[in-house]
């Protein structure tokens, strides 16, 4: 058996998203012969918590207090792209064909899960779109049940503001979850948005 240090690290790695314990054994084994990368991994995940905070107008992560897409003034401020998570951000960033804004929820509506509009900071989504002049608001969402349902909550809560929203809808399958849409789909999915709601 392994050395019980060894075991409670795989035990911990193989819980990790994407992990299981013969891939968590794997990068274990290689460690131990890499003891510089130990310090390091080891170093870098300490710091973690404590150096990244979410920016404080789109909620994406970020090391100041706000992150370097809302610092840019090269962006356009007039529109909002609604995301789950980081991943998202990054993935629409590198197609390099959206310039606007983002705004993260790091949730989707969970009635099961007891997830709410709270969680998902959407108050305050609702409250940045009424003090800032944003006239579009794309609803990038996955194509799941808690997608839909937290797309239509931010669609009935916008009807009664001078606002277009539009949905990227073309291409992402029903149930398929964003972050995993390959480049072309997500561009396609982007550019050819559907309009929910004139302004
Ligand atoms: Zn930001």
């Amino acid at each position: 058996m392994y050395p019980s240090i060894l075991k409670k690290l795989i035990q911990t790695l193989a819980h990790l998203p994407g992990l299981g314990e013969k891939s968590a054994t794997r990068i274990c084994l290689f460690l131990i012969s890499h003891p510089e990368l130990c310090e390091l991994l080891g170093d870098l995940i300490r710091e973690l918590p404590f150096k990244l905070k979410l920016c404080k107008f789109c909620r994406n992560l970020s090391e100041e207090e706000v992150c370097f897409i809302c610092k840019d003034d090269t962006r356009n401020k007039e529109v909002i792209c609604v995301v789950e998570n980081p991943v998202n951000v990054f993935n629409i960033e590198s197609l390099k064909i959206y310039n606007g804004l983002y705004f993260v929820l790091h949730y989707l509506i969970s009635p099961k899960e007891g997830i709410g509009p709270k969680e998902l900071g959407l108050d305050y989504l609702f409250y940045l779109i009424k003090i800032k002049e944003i006239k579009e608001l794309i609803i990038a969402l996955s194509s799941t049940v808690n997608g839909e349902i937290t797309a239509s909550y931010i669609l009935e809560n916008l009807q009664n503001l001078p606002i277009k929203v539009t949905k990227i809808a073309c291409g992402i399958p029903m149930g398929m979850e964003l972050q995993f849409a390959d480049p072309l789909t997500l561009k396609k999915a982007l550019q050819r948005r559907e309009i929910l709601k004139g302004s």
